[in-house]
């Protein structure tokens, strides 16, 4: 779809990184004379890929023109699938969200209901008349496995059923727009990396904590996906040895005693032992029901079982995350994911094994920042995929 070259690319990118950009800063940045950043300013112009937006005093006291990635180009899908919900958004170039359609997946929700209920999604959005330009692309975050290349989804163990979809195949055919699909952690990190508190960074880390527990890794700017795009299993990595049995196969997984699945699973032998009068309230005894959210409510209403749950979660999220700092030497951890939402109750048992175990050395440069995306992190990230291919030559 683009016709950008290296060095056009280049200039927009650094464009969008920046929000507002001139020339000379352009230049600057890139290592190139203004005569030349002025003639590939002029062909993204003509492209209509950037667009003035205001000016500045140089220290000289000249009036500087500023430039901006002009929203209005194209827009773009954002779909993301996760255990408990899809979350579709229509976004400009800007990222700006336009539209948004919400879907909670109730427990047991077969997988062909999901499908077709992402591709309703889909078609939604796309026919909302809220688009201000053309839409032309759409990118998808899929929980557990997934071949970019071929856009599969290959396995999600969170969703039954779940195998091998054919995700873009299915909705190019149906839409007439390139689809891509990623794992939805990588699609928060990207957010994170444009959007977020992860936008100068080159080396840092983002940790997805939701029913699952997933990680984007970005190691020189780069967002690293692995050989074989299993990156980030995070949620995988044992810390209790012989502990609780996970979906994965194996036993003791963070996942299994940390991840909104893993809590929930803790909460309801809690409300089966009677250890929690407010959470038996809350699910009106309905022990099965419960949720890592209402962990959270309970533990906010001084309920000291859930908020137990919630500090020895964090723990051993610490724990893990401790063995991924020691291991990659990250500048930064951004906490995001559903499950951030608890705060200091989860975040407070994970910042002190997270600062015990991190080894003297690693751990002064370390900062451990919360995601300011919110809940639509994945999903804009998941816009930012589509949008790939006019940032990239
Ligand atoms: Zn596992």
């Amino acid at each position: 779809m683009s016709s950008v070259s290296t060095k056009q690319s280049q200039c927009l990118s650094l464009i969008r990184e920046r929000g507002r950009a001139s020339r000379g800063e352009l230049a600057q940045a890139l290592g190139l004379d203004k005569k030349t950043v002025s003639g590939l300013v002029e062909q993204l112009a003509a492209q209509s890929l950037v667009e003035g937006a205001g000016f500045r005093e140089s220290q000289a006291g000249r009036r500087q023109e500023l430039l901006a990635v002009r929203g209005s180009h194209s827009c773009f899908l954002g779909i993301d699938l996760g255990a408990t919900h899809i979350l579709g958004i229509l976004a400009d170039l800007n990222a700006t969200v336009l539209d948004r359609i919400y879907f909670e997946i109730r427990p047991g929700l077969p997988a062909d209901l999901i499908l077709s209920q992402l591709r309703s999604i889909a078609r939604s959005l796309l026919a909302s008349g809220k688009a201000a330009a053309p839409v032309k692309g759409v990118g998808i975050g899929v929980p557990g496995f997934v071949n970019p290349q071929k856009g599969i989804s290959l396995v999600a163990e969170n969703i039954p059923g779940w195998k091998d979809v054919r995700l873009r195949e299915i909705l190019e055919d149906e839409l007439g727009v390139p689809v891509e699909v990623d794992d939805c952690s990588r699609a928060c990190g990207r957010a994170e990396r444009w959007l977020g508190v992860g936008k100068k960074e080159r080396d840092f880390l983002l940790l997805d904590l939701g029913y699952g527990i997933g990680m984007a890794l970005f190691i020189r700017g780069e967002l690293y996906a692995g050989s074989g795009y299993k990156s980030g299993e995070i949620g995988h990595t044992v810390v209790k040895l012989d502990g609780p049995p996970c979906s994965c196969g194996k036993r003791g997984c963070l996942e299994t005693v940390a991840s909104g699945k893993g809590i929930a699973r803790a909460a309801a032998a809690g409300i089966r032992e009677g250890h929690s009068a407010v959470l038996a309230g809350l699910t009106h005894g309905n022990a099965e029901a419960v949720t890592a959210q209402d962990v959270s409510v309970a533990a906010s209403m001084g309920d000291g079982f859930a908020a137990g749950l919630l500090g020895e979660a964090g723990g051993y999220i610490g724990v893990a995350l401790a063995n991924a700092v020691n291991l990659l030497n990250p500048a930064l951890v951004v906490i995001g994911g559903g499950l951030a939402a608890a705060g200091d109750l989860l975040l407070d048992g994970l910042r002190e094994q997270l600062s015990r175990y991190t080894m003297m050395g690693i751990a002064e440069d370390l900062r451990l920042e919360l995601s300011g995306l919110g809940t639509e992190a994945s999903a804009l990230g998941c816009a930012l995929l589509a949008m790939e291919r006019v940032f990239s030559p």
